[in-house]
């Protein structure tokens, strides 16, 4: 047996939850590298590394 939630989750906190994990994926880090702007844990498009 799966263990139940202790409330549901309404449908706003659903969202706001959606809003920040999308947030924190578009936040931009700079490339170490070249100094332009990458997607954190990703490879850098300007220089592969
Ligand atoms: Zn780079």
């Amino acid at each position: 047996m799966a263990p139940l939630p202790k409330s549901k989750r309404s449908t706003a906190r659903k969202g706001r939850s959606l809003v920040s994990k999308m947030r924190s994926f578009s936040k931009l880090v700079k490339c170490e590298n070249c100094g332009k702007n990458k997607l954190p844990h990703k490879a850098c498009k300007y220089c592969n590394k």
